[in-house]
């Protein structure tokens, strides 16, 4: 059997051991339903409650601002949507480097508000001034209660650079607006206090951090104006449904266990990278590596020049390596992603782009085979 090398942690991770051992028995044994009053019901009740206890611990929030979602689109999705329940005049302001959760949420509602697109750097850094200068409106007057929503990406999930969050959303208080984050790509992984950073609203989506698939949450400091959805009373009313028991308590158990290991997880992400790099440095390969020194511990966007990015995945795929490109490919166009636009990479490296992202479960040895294999491909392409 071909034995495969998975550094595509970006994309997905593996569920965590112990989060899996945790849900089985909410799978075959504790499966009532949460809203019955008998004990088993009430039983299920507790164990929500003291998940989103441990979610809420992990990221500085309280409890009853935690709302459980079926992942980072829908907290996305509902973040930016919820602002159309106001009826004032809105205004959105998002960054061009955004996820397609966040900005084609915002393309469904551009009839209803105005949203505003910040450019980047050559880093992928949103820049502080351009977030003052978009609260400038020239052509209108603004009303005192003109409601405003800032949303932007606490890291990016093509290059990997960490925004100053802090600076941002100061900047959008200072300006009466709200701030959200999508930290889907973050949460787990650094250092988040929502409070501290002057977050209102955070997305998070467990698969990302060694939890099972298809459940996250919405962290709302501010009281929700419209329910994602309406039925039953669960989550407040706000997300009506019955609970996903056993993937809410493998998403607390995961969070948990990355919080609590974060440092010594950022060490070893960080060794792996610097392998996987000064093995590529030791040819003489042209290459460069995208995004920011302050990045996603294990996220390495890399650009080679003349190369192709969809052709090095395939490649790579046959040898049991499993990476992403940072181009979509269809078969009469390879296309530069809107994150390889933004920060102005040069055509000639943007299609030969891959995202080699690695998790708590790679080893050096991963890393230098992962770079071998690259190199190889490389020299081929050369001859
Ligand atoms: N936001 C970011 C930054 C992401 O990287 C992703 C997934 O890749 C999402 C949102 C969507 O998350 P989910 O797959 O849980 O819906």
């Amino acid at each position: 059997m071909i034995k495969h090398i998975y550094a595509d942690n970006a994309a997905t991770t593996k569920l965590d051991i112990e989060a899996f051992e945790a849900m089985k028995p909410y799978l075959l044994e504790n499966y009532a339903n949460p809203s019955q009053p008998y004990s088993l019901g009430r039983k299920m009740k507790k164990a929500i409650r003291e998940a989103r206890e441990i979610i809420a611990e992990c990221i500085g929030a309280e409890p009853e601002d935690i709302y459980f979602t079926s992942g980072g689109t829908e907290s996305d999705n509902w973040a930016i949507k919820n602002y159309c329940c106001k009826n004032d005049i809105k205004t959105i302001i998002t960054s061009s480097i955004e996820h397609h959760a966040i900005l084609n949420a915002c393309d469904s509602i551009s009839n209803e508000a105005e949203i505003k697109y910040l450019p980047v750097d050559n880093y992928g850094f949103v820049k502080v001034e351009d977030l003052s200068n978009a609260f400038i409106v020239k052509d209108r007057a603004v009303t005192p209660f003109e409601s405003k929503l800032v949303s932007i990406m606490m890291a990016n999930n093509e290059i990997g650079t960490v925004q100053n969050v802090s600076e941002l959303s100061s900047i959008a208080h200072s300006n009466g607006a709200i701030f959200h984050t999508d930290a889907v790509q973050a949460v787990g992984h650094i250092d988040i206090n929502v409070k501290e950073m002057g977050i209102d609203m955070l997305s998070a989506s467990a698969h990302k951090f060694n939890g099972p698939k298809g459940i996250g949450f919405l962290y709302s400091g501010n009281k929700l104006m419209c329910p994602f959805h309406n039925g039953g009373t669960q989550e407040l009313g706000m997300r009506a449904g019955t609970e996903n028991v056993p993937a809410i308590i493998g998403m607390s158990v995961a969070l948990k266990k990355c919080c609590a290991n974060m440092q010594k997880n950022i060490r070893k992400l960080c060794e792996l990278e610097n392998v996987f790099l000064e093995t590529l440095k030791n040819t003489n390969i042209d290459f460069v590596r995208n995004g920011a020194d302050k990045h996603l511990p294990g996220l390495v966007s890399v650009s080679f020049r003349g190369m192709s990015g969809e052709l090095l995945l395939h490649r790579l795929d046959l040898m049991g390596i499993c990476i992403s490109t940072g181009s979509a490919c269809d078969s009469v166009n390879t296309q530069v992603s809107h994150v390889l636009k933004a920060i102005n990479l040069k055509d000639e490296y943007a299609v030969g782009t891959i995202r080699v992202s690695f998790g708590v479960n790679n080893t050096t040895s991963d890393a230098v085979e992962v770079a071998n294999a690259i190199i190889r491909v490389a020299k081929e392409n050369n001859k």
